[in-house]
């Protein structure tokens, strides 16, 4: 059994819905496209899930997030898909792929063959068993990674109200969980082995505002230690943590946030990888013509710091997916991708944002006792990097702008003292 399509995106998550938003834009005919993806919904904004999905009142539910509403383009429905001519193939695993002969295999036994591919398969979670630990299929530990995974955690946290939930990782799933366990009135112990959380992109100062925020709301914090093991009573529920420290946590449900891992099996020995991702250049291309590889699983040229870079985060999904279609139906006249590392989160009243790179010398600047601060990175006398929490829009605007420009700064003292006004004035 099988069938062609012109174009194949492998993956129905964020990159894969603003990739067949593209293609409409473009011109796509009707039955050219195909999404395969073994997730049972139409790509959505995968960032709702640790967000508004775990709002206590008003949680947001699909349809209201599926892409491409995140950044504030059409709504993406499963009649979107309908309207505009592209097979939505759900539900539905592949198991192989073949990059020479151009063709697919899934775990129900079709063969689906392209003209171009697009892998978009993103990443999925680390379990607690690559770690050393056992537990992860205990019917109160939760991962967070798709909507059967949100749901679960609703459902659990629903269950353990006024109760006590411990958060392993002090990443970004462990922060933004953490504060919307808190937020459902569950008891919270974070648990990372690194001496402040964050501790790949914020400074040990901007790290401990964060912290000292989570402990006012009652979050507590352990840092420099992990999880040694987990305790189970008799129906396989976890009921208590042993940590390397030698502390014993009475606990109703866990959260684990480990970190993530790039989906690039299918293609490994078939395509070039650098970074643990799939190599490409800057029209996305991977090594095979055919083949273009987006989002979570892509190592991309960063133009801005001459490197190539995987960056696991939505804005870059987004506009690596835009890019590669450009790349595909326009390729004479799509210029180079010229990416800006660009992350952010919320939490609580909290909203930060990120630009470029965290290398260098770093500048603090703002009100540390307030709601507005941030840093500076200079990394050979040139500014590259900037985070604000608390800014307006025409604040992140003007960072964007200015990192873009990478001005050579001389004065340490006069950027801690200007502060946003350095970028504001540029
Ligand atoms: P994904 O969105 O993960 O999509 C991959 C798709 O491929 C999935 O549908 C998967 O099921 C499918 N797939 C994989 N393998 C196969 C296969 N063999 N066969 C069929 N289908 C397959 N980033 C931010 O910048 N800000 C945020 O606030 C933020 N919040 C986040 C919150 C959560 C809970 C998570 C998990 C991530 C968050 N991110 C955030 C990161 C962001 O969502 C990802 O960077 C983005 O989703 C990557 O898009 P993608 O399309 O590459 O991968
Ligand atoms: P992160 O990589 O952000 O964080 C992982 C955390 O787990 C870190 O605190 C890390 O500590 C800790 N850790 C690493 N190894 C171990 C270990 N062996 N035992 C215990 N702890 C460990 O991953 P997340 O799981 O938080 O997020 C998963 C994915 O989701 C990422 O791709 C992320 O980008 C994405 N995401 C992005 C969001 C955003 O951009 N706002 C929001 C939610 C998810 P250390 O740092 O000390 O190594």
């Amino acid at each position: 059994m099988g069938r062609y399509f012109v174009y194949v995106i492998l993956g129905g998550g964020v990159a894969a819905g603003y990739a067949a938003l593209e293609f409409t834009k473009k011109g796509v005919s009707n039955g050219e496209l195909c999404i395969i993806s073994d997730e049972l919904v139409a790509p959505y904004e995968r960032p709702a899930l640790s967000k508004g999905f775990l709002l206590p009142q008003a949680p947001a539910r699909l349809p209201v997030f599926h892409t491409c509403v995140g950044a504030n383009e059409e709504r993406l429905t499963p009649n979107w898909y309908t309207e505009h001519g592209i097979e939505l193939i759900l539900g539905t695993r592949v198991i192989s792929a073949d990059t020479r002969r151009k063709r697919l295999l899934t775990a129900t036994g079709e063969t689906i063959s392209y003209k171009f591919l697009i892998i978009a398969t993103g990443a999925r979670v680390l379990k607690l068993e690559e770690i050393g630990i056992n537990g992860s299929n205990a019917e109160n530990v939760c991962y967070l990674r798709d909507l059967a995974d949100a749901t679960k955690l609703v459902n659990i946290m629903r269950m353990c109200n006024g109760g006590n939930a411990i958060v392993i990782g002090g990443g970004y799933i462990g922060m933004e969980c953490a504060a919307s366990l808190v937020m459902n009135k569950i008891n919270v112990t974070m648990v990372f082995p690194g001496s402040y959380c964050m501790g790949r992109l914020l400074t040990p100062k901007i790290a401990r505002y964060y912290e000292d925020f989570y402990e006012l709301k009652g979050v507590n914090i352990i840092k420099g230690t992990n999880l040694s093991s987990l305790v189970f009573n008799s129906e396989g529920k976890v009921t208590g943590a042993n940590l390397k420290d030698g502390r014993y946590l009475h606990v109703d449900m866990v959260v684990v946030g480990i970190g993530a891992h790039p989906n690039t099996s299918l293609f490994e020995g078939q395509l070039t990888f650098e970074k643990g991702g799939i190599k490409v250049n800057s029209q996305m291309q991977s090594s095979n013509t055919s083949v273009y590889a987006v989002g979570d699983i892509a190592s991309f040229p960063i133009k801005l710091f001459g490197d190539t870079r995987r960056l696991e985060h939505v804005d870059a999904a987004r506009r690596t997916a835009k890019q590669a279609v450009c790349a595909i139906m326009e390729p004479k006249i799509t210029s180079d991708f010229d990416y800006l590392p660009f992350f952010y989160s919320r939490v609580f009243s909290l909203s930060w944002q990120f630009y470029g790179d965290n290398v260098g010398e770093v500048v603090h600047f703002g009100d540390f006792s307030g709601t507005k601060f941030g840093a500076y990175w200079v990394n050979n006398r040139r500014l590259v990097g900037c985070f604000l929490e608390g800014g307006g829009n025409e604040d992140y605007v003007a960072i964007a702008k200015v990192i873009r420009l990478k001005p050579v700064v001389l004065d340490f003292g006069e950027l801690e003292r200007e502060g946003l006004n350095f970028v504001v004035a540029v």
